[in-house]
């Protein structure tokens, strides 16, 4: 017989199993014999193709083709120098790109999947890949199913199977057997298939075909070679180099040209224009941006903050606004029952935590539960209403579930009751469970001979539904909403527990179950200190340009409270509900949602449609989510973030980010980090231009002249694959400036470099040819050897470009502000150029391939003092420049 035609004790008998799981040693000999619960190898990264993309690049086409003409002409050592180049780059890049494309690929493997299961009757969380049949796996709203499962427990369970069957309704889930020998994998309704997603409810079940035993597995396709990552930037910077490639091109095609009319040699001309070429294009730019984005990522996962899709990071460091969950996010997420309330008295309740130390006191003296029946009631549903436990940690305990439901639990153990006896005594017989769309959740239990339904859930999703209490004539006047409310302005959390009695032959539950003759036992009400780190981090927010949005499932009143006090908002801000949504269309949210901050009560398909009102408005919105239904706008939003604690299996697939510690301190940094990186390629890049620019107006002023050449262009090329290429790596480190999270968000249309910079590499540029220029004629004046004057020209160039990069650390600081010792690579690069320079001169071999001679200490005291004028150049531009506002400030926000 097939799995979906067994009963289920059948199953857990043929599996030798039970409802308690496997113990850890029977799952570990499972292990061995069934091997690990998975579809696929482990993604390789293949090596040749990240070599092979090294050499499949216009800059390495038009290098190896002027290689070959330069060997036509004979010129066989310049023809070697350019291959050796070539090499010389692909290798620098091969090794520079796998290393990124491994620290990117690890981030997958942070990010495996993980199963709740019960072993040896402890539900506990472990690595997916771990699972074998006969385990039990707790299934709930969000989960991506494991293995295949043979369900014995499901409880409103709802599972969308359409990447199996195509069919995009979720499958309500059932636990009988199915008679039918042969059914399509979409009938086997008390199955539950690998990959699949649980939309709604919980469910149990014993696994029972694991790996590529599974219907998922069955269907997998054969493992194919993964595509390298890339990001967008990465391309727009690949167009980018070849743009500045084809102008290369053009320009010594031109200057060539030009040599002709003049009537330089033809052969000698040629190999002029191959040296502007090649000191023209930035062979190190794509490299740089792939390193610098690697960096990025990993100093984001440094920070807890996982990227999950490469194009994230640069929209980060530009976000506007930031939609966020207030439960968790902006709070600890640790709630405390503080006081109760039963329609007459409030009680107060003493203790922190999850620390069952405290009392429940009425007016500064303690009460006695035996006097108190409507409190015992309130702490009797918060109890077993309930799906959480707690587990001893330590003096205290920490939560196993939700930390709503703790709270509950430890109230009750303050009040004298014990979990472990009461959830004995009064099992759940049937649930429905909580969802953020409901708001409440309900269980049925027997009480000593009697049905209860016990309901516990938000105030005012309750409170409207009950006509009855437990005090007084038993007639609901407006007592409790009045408290509610009071509760509320003082930002806690207000549940309402209630019951209502039902036949003893009452074995299930359903929403119309809960619509007549509810009885309100009372209020519990519970803080949830906000984090400390949150309030800084959206005053950070908030010097930086982008706006806190909070979107919260909590009630108007204590959501407000708790913005203000982080400092969303001001002290009575106003709040749209969700009911208020409801009512309005999206032009009416379009005209309101930039200035309203504080959204309650909503459901997680409102979040959709704020993100979207935002985006309109031309914001660049990142929203946090955890849940299923959070899934949808996420993915909408431009940078889509989970939790990594909180978060479902759907919320995290659909995130752009995953925030491992649910903080959105963590969010903030990494928009920081997002913006360092940004910075840093505009820098490299604002770097590696000048050379090209010198080269190319130095050659045109000498052709014109008809002077000779003042540089080789194996010299060139040595000044751009040695000089740079050592540098240019070093400010894709650069830590980031003070300033990065005080200036308004960079305008996503905005350009890869801003008019001020073009300007400043445009000046740079044409300082470093002049200068070269005039050291190469000065000293051929001086009746130095042609070789001698292109080693001082060369080496002039060289040492402009690496006091460049002292300047290019800031855009707008001066250098003497910034402190030099913070970026310790840098550094390194410069002894490492120095030190290159040196053997190019001073090197036979080296000398005798560059052509170069020694020069005199002098000589190089006047070098060093000609290449810092450009230090001199850019401070007095950025003086200038300084007053500018920077980047793109957006009208009207
Ligand atoms: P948030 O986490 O943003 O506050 P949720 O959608 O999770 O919003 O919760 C909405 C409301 O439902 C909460 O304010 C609370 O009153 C109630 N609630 C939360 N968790 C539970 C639960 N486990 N059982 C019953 N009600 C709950
Ligand atoms: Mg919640």
């Amino acid at each position: 017989m097939k799995w979906h035609q067994r009963e289920t004790q059948d199953v857990l008998r043929e599996l030798n199993t039970s409802e308690d799981g496997l113990s850890p040693q029977t799952a570990a000999d499972r292990l061995a014999h069934y091997g690990l619960n998975r579809l696929t190898e482990e993604d390789k990264i293949s090596k040749w193709s990240i070599l092979l993309h090294q050499f499949t690049n216009p800059l390495a086409y038009i290098l190896v083709i002027v290689a070959i003409i330069t060997l036509i002409l004979q010129e066989y050592k310049d023809a070697g120098i350019i291959l050796a180049a070539v090499l010389i780059r692909a290798l620098i890049g091969f090794s520079q790109e796998l290393k990124a494309e491994k620290s990117i690929r690890a981030l997958k493997a942070i990010m495996v999947p993980r199963a709740l299961v019960v072993r040896d009757g402890h539900e506990i969380e472990i690595d997916s890949a771990q699972l074998v049949p006969g385990d039990i796996v707790l299934l709930s709203s969000g989960v991506r199913v494991p293995a295949d499962l043979r369900l014995f427990m499901a409880q409103e369970l709802k599972i969308d199977e359409a990447m199996l069957t195509g069919e995009s309704i979720p499958v309500e889930k059932i636990t009988s057997s199915l008679e039918l020998e042969h059914l399509t994998p979409g009938d086997q309704r008390n199955l539950a298939f690998m990959g699949t997603a649980v939309t709604t409810g919980r469910g149990r079940g014993v696994v029972v075909e694991t790996g590529a035993r599974t219907v998922l597995g069955g269907i997998a396709q054969e493992v194919k070679g993964v595509e390298l990552t890339q990001a967008p930037l990465l391309q727009k910077f690949e167009a980018f180099a070849k743009r500045i490639g084809l102008v290369a091109l053009s320009a010594a095609i031109a200057l060539f040209l030009l040599g002709i009319l003049v009537k330089e040699p033809v052969k000698e001309m040629f190999m002029t224009a191959v040296a502007a070429t090649v000191a023209t294009i930035p062979e190190g730019l794509p490299i740089v941006v792939t390193v610098a984005l690697a960096i990025g990522v990993a100093r984001m996962t440094r920070q807890r903050a996982i990227i999950r899709k490469l194009p994230a990071v640069e929209t980060l460091g530009s976000t506007t606004v930031i939609c966020t969950d207030k439960t968790g996010t902006l709070t600890k997420n640790e709630m405390t029952v503080k006081i109760a309330y039963d329609g007459e008295q409030f009680f107060d309740v003493t203790g922190t935590g999850y620390d069952s130390k405290g009392e429940f006191q009425h007016q500064g003296s303690p009460v006695n539960l035996k006097d108190n029946p409507a409190l015992t009631q309130v702490l009797r549903i918060g109890l077993l209403c309930n799906e959480s436990h707690l587990e001893p940690k330590g003096e205290t305990y920490s939560v196993q579930g939700d930390p709503t439901e703790g709270a509950l639990i430890v109230s009750a153990m303050k009040a004298g009751l014990d979990p472990e006896v009461e959830k004995e005594r009064h099992p759940i017989l049937a649930m429905l469970p909580f969802e953020s769309e409901l708001g409440y959740m309900a269980t049925l239990h027997d009480i000593e001979g009697q049905r209860f339904i016990f309901i516990k859930g938000a105030a005012e999703k309750l409170l409207d539904r009950c006509t009855i209490c437990m005090v007084g004539d038993g007639r609901m006047g407006s007592a409790f909403q009045e408290a509610a409310n009071h509760l509320a302005r003082d930002g806690l959390r207000v549940l309402a527990l209630a019951f209502k009695a039902v036949s003893p032959d009452k074995n299930t539950l359903t929403h119309q179950d809960l619509e007549a003759d509810v009885v309100l036992a009372g209020l519990q009400a519970m803080v949830d200190p906000p984090r400390p780190e949150a309030i800084e981090a959206i005053a950070g927010c908030k010097a930086a340009g982008i706006r806190v949005v909070m979107i919260t499932g909590d009630y108007p009143v204590t959501a407000a409270a708790v913005a203000s006090t982080l400092g969303i908002a001001s002290t009575s801000p106003e709040v749209l509900t969700g009911q208020d949504l409801e009512a309005m269309s999206d032009n009416e949210l379009y005209d309101r949602v930039q200035e309203v901050s504080i959204f309650a009560r909503v459901a997680p398909h409102h979040k959709l449609r704020i993100t979207r009102q935002l985006m309109r408005h031309g914001e660049i919105v990142a929203v946090t989510g955890d849940g299923v239904n959070d899934a949808p706008a996420l993915k909408a939003a431009h940078i889509g973030v989970a939790m990594g604690r909180t978060g479902t299996d759907v919320a995290k697939e659909a995130a752009d980010m995953v925030v491992v510690d649910d903080n959105f301190a963590t969010i903030f940094k990494a928009v920081e980090e997002g913006r360092i990186i940004f910075d840093n390629i505009r820098k490299v890049t604002v770097y590696l231009l000048p050379p090209g620019i010198a080269a190319i107006s130095s050659i045109l002023v000498t052709v014109s002249l008809g002077l000779p050449m003042p540089y080789l262009p194996a010299q060139l090329l040595w000044v751009n694959l040695v000089t740079n290429a050592l540098t240019d790596i070093s400010l894709a480190c650069e830590p980031g400036e003070p300033g990065v999270v005080s200036r308004p968000p960079r305008h996503p249309q905005e350009g890869l470099l801003s008019w001020v910079l073009v300007e400043r590499a445009l000046l740079v540029g044409l300082l470093i040819g002049g200068g070269v220029l005039y050291k190469s004629m000065y000293s051929l004046d001086q009746g130095l050897s042609l070789e001698k004057s292109r080693t001082i020209a060369f080496t002039t160039m060289v040492f402009f470009q690496l006091f460049q990069a002292w300047n290019s650390r800031s855009e707008g600081r001066s250098l003497f502000r910034l402190n030099p010792f913070s970026n310790p690579f840098l550094f390194l690069s410069m002894v490492a150029a120095t030190l290159a320079q040196l053997g190019v001169i001073y090197l036979p071999g080296l000398t005798w391939l560059f052509r170069t001679e020694p020069i005199a200490p002098q000589e190089w005291l006047r070098i060093a003092a000609m290449s810092l004028t450009v230090i001199v150049l850019v401070e007095v531009h950025k003086l200038l420049r300084r007053q500018k506002p920077r980047g793109v400030v957006k009208s009207g926000s």
